[in-house]
C-alpha cells in the first residue's frame, strides 16, 4: 500500500531547501500525464505565472498547470499521482487567484491546478428560508456578490478585498469587519465538495463526512481541493453609511471597539486602523474615502504622533434613510472619539464591499501593485493588546507610510472551533494586519529587508513576552513552529493529513508536511 504510516509523517524532517528532483521533468512523468483523459488540459509550456503570487517573494516553478473543466479532471490527476505512490516527488497545489504571500499556492516542479478554469457547474442561487449559493471553488467572491445581488441576496461574511477565490479564503478563514457578527467566512458555509489527496470526490457538511468538512475549513489546502461550496446568504441591503472617527488614546479606541462588537444590533461592519506619523490620514491604498468635508479632513495629520481610526458601516435601504441617521447618531453618541473627527460617507453596498479594488486599479496604473508584500497578520488576545500596542506602535514602528495597519476585535464565540483554523484562546481577540508594500530598489525604510526585519522584531517580541499571539495566513519553516502554532490541535491536524492526504501531495507551498518518499 502507498499509505505512509503515522510515525513517518511525524518524524520526517520539515522542509529542506527545495531542490530540483532530476527525474521529475523526464518523460517518464510527463508522458503518462499527457496521456490522461481530461475535459480540460495540462499545460507544460506556459507555467511561469504560477510561480508568482501577491507576496512576490517566493517563486517556485511548476512542472505543469492543470486547467480543469470538471471535478473529474482534478480527481483523475490526483489519483494518477497518488497511484504512483512514493516513487515520485510530484506534488499538487490548487491555485486560487494567487494572492498568497509566501508561495502557499505554488508547487515546485509539481502540478498547479488553475482553479479559476473550473467554471462548472454554473453558480446557482437558491432562494427560500435559508438561502444559499452553490459556487465553484475557483470562483471569485466579486462574482458571487454580483450573482447573489441579482436575487436581492448576499453572503454574510467577507474579506476586505473580493478578487480572491472561494477555495483560497475558505482554506484560511476569510476575515473582515463582519466577522464579529457572523464569524469568518469558514463559519458561513453549509456544504463543500472536496477532492481528497487520494483523488476521492466527497460531499461533506456538518452532517455528512463532518470530519473532512471541518478539516478543510481553515485547513491551508492540506486535506483536499475544494471544488464547490454552498455559501449561506441573507437579504442584501442597497446602501451603506460608512463612518470613520479618530482617537488619540489607544485605550478609548479599543474600549469603544469592544463595546460595539458586544452587541448584535450595533453596526454591521467594524474595523479600525492605526496611523503612525503620517499625512493623508483618511485615504490609504485599501480604500478611497470621500469625507463630507474634505477640507476639514485634510487638517488632520499625525506628524509625530499615533492616531487610531475606528471604521464602521451601517447597512440600510433607501426608504430607511431617516431612521438610519438617527440610529447611527445614537450609536456614535456612546463613543469617545475626538468630536471634530467624524467623517460619514454614503455608498452603495456593492461599492462598499468592492472598495479595495478601486485602490488596486490606481496602484496597478502606477506599477505599485506587483511589488513585494511582506505582510504580517496576527491574532492578538484582548488581555495582551495593550502590551502589544505599547511596544509595536510605540517602539518598533516609526511610521505607517508603507501601508495600512488594520486592527479590530472579533468574538471567539462566533468562531466554530471544530475547523482547522487556530485562534488565541480568549473570548475576544484582535486581528492586527501589517499590510506593507516594499519598494524594489530601495535600501531605506521602505525596503523589503527593513520590513522583514521589522516583522521579525514584532514576532520576537510576541514570543518573548508570551502574548499568546497566533499568525493568520501562517508561515513557518520548521515542524516545531507548526506544532506550536496548532498547539492542542496539532495531533488532530496530523491525523487528518494521514487520513485525507496520506502521501502529503497537496499544498506543498504551506511547508507543513514534506511529500512521502
Ligand atoms: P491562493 O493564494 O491561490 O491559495 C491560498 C492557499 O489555499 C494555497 O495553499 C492554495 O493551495 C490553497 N487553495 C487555493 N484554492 C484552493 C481550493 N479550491 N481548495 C483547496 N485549497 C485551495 N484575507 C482575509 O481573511 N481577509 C481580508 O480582508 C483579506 N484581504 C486581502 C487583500 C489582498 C489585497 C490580498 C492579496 C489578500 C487578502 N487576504 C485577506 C488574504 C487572502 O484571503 C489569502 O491570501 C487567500 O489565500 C487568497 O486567496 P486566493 O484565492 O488567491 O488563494
Amino acid at each position: 500500500s502507498c499509505i505512509t504510516d503515522r510515525t513517518n509523517l511525524f518524524s520526517r524532517h520539515p522542509f529542506p531547501a527545495q531542490k530540483v528532483a532530476p527525474h521529475l521533468s523526464s518523460s517518464n512523468i510527463t508522458s503518462p500525464l499527457k496521456a490522461l483523459s481530461l475535459h480540460g488540459h495540462l499545460s507544460f509550456d506556459i507555467v511561469h505565472y504560477a510561480s508568482h503570487d501577491f507576496g512576490n517573494r517566493y517563486h517556485s516553478v511548476p512542472l505543469a498547470i492543470l486547467h480543469p473543466l470538471s471535478v473529474l479532471d482534478i480527481s483523475s490527476t490526483i489519483k494518477y499521482v497518488f497511484d504512483m505512490g512514493t516513487s515520485t516527488k510530484l506534488t499538487i497545489a490548487a491555485r486560487g487567484h494567487g494572492h498568497s504571500l509566501q508561495g502557499q499556492a505554488q508547487a515546485h516542479q509539481g502540478i498547479v491546478i488553475a482553479m479559476e478554469s473550473l467554471k462548472g457547474p454554473k453558480m446557482q442561487v437558491h432562494t427560500g428560508k435559508l438561502p444559499y449559493i452553490d459556487a465553484s471553488g475557483g470562483e471569485l467572491w466579486i462574482n458571487i456578490l454580483h450573482e447573489s445581488l441579482r436575487y436581492g441576496l448576499t453572503p454574510k461574511s467577507w474579506t476586505d478585498y473580493l478578487h480572491l477565490t472561494v477555495g483560497g479564503t475558505l482554506s484560511n478563514a476569510g476575515i473582515s469587519g463582519q466577522a464579529f457578527l457572523y464569524g469568518p467566512q469558514i463559519n458561513n458555509v453549509y456544504q463543500l465538495e472536496v477532492v481528497t489527496g487520494t483523488g476521492e470526490v466527497v460531499i461533506c457538511s456538518e452532517n455528512q463526512s463532518a470530519d473532512l468538512f471541518y478539516a478543510v475549513l481553515g485547513g491551508l489546502g492540506q486535506f483536499g481541493i475544494i471544488t464547490q461550496a454552498r455559501i449561506a446568504l441573507e437579504p442584501a441591503p442597497r446602501m451603506v453609511k460608512w463612518v470613520r472617527v479618530l482617537y488619540s488614546e489607544f485605550s478609548t479606541f479599543t474600549k469603544d471597539q469592544e463595546y460595539l462588537i458586544a452587541s448584535d444590533t450595533s453596526f454591521d461592519y467594524i474595523e479600525g486602523f492605526v496611523i503612525i506619523n503620517r499625512t493623508g490620514l483618511l485615504n490609504n491604498w485599501r480604500s478611497s474615502f470621500n469625507p463630507k468635508d474634505p477640507i476639514q479632513a485634510n487638517q488632520f495629520i499625525s506628524d509625530g504622533r499615533t492616531l487610531f481610526c475606528l471604521e464602521m458601516a451601517k447597512y440600510f435601504n433607501p426608504d430607511e434613510s431617516n431612521i438610519i441617521d438617527e440610529q447611527v447618531e445614537e450609536l456614535l453618541s456612546a463613543l469617545g472619539y475626538i468630536p471634530s473627527t467624524l467623517f460619514i460617507s454614503e455608498v452603495s453596498y456593492r461599492d462598499f464591499l468592492d472598495r479595495v479594488h478601486v485602490s488596486e486599479m490606481k496602484l496597478r496604473e502606477k506599477g505599485l501593485w506587483e511589488v513585494p508584500h511582506p505582510w504580517l497578520n496576527l491574532l492578538v488576545p484582548k488581555s495582551r493588546i495593550d502590551d502589544f500596542a505599547k511596544e509595536v506602535f510605540g517602539n518598533i514602528l516609526i511610521d505607517t507610510s508603507s501601508g495600512p495597519i488594520l486592527m479590530y476585535p472579533v468574538n471567539q464565540s462566533k468562531w466554530n472551533n471544530r475547523t482547522s483554523m487556530v485562534t488565541p484562546e480568549e473570548d475576544i481577540f484582535y486581528l492586527v494586519a501589517f499590510l506593507f508594500s516594499a519598494m524594489p530598489s530601495s535600501t531605506g525604510k521602505d525596503s523589503l529587508e527593513h520590513m522583514l526585519a521589522q516583522n521579525k522584531r514584532i514576532l520576537d517580541f510576541c514570543e518573548m513576552s508570551h502574548l499568546g499571539v497566533k499568525q493568520y495566513l501562517p508561515h513557518y519553516s520548521t515542524r516545531e513552529e507548526w506544532r506550536a502554532h496548532f498547539g492542542p490541535k496539532w495531533e488532530a491536524f496530523v491525523q487528518r493529513k494521514v487520513t485525507y492526504d496520506p502521501l502529503a501531495t497537496l499544498a506543498p507551498g504551506q511547508r507543513i508536511f514534506p511529500k512521502a518518499m
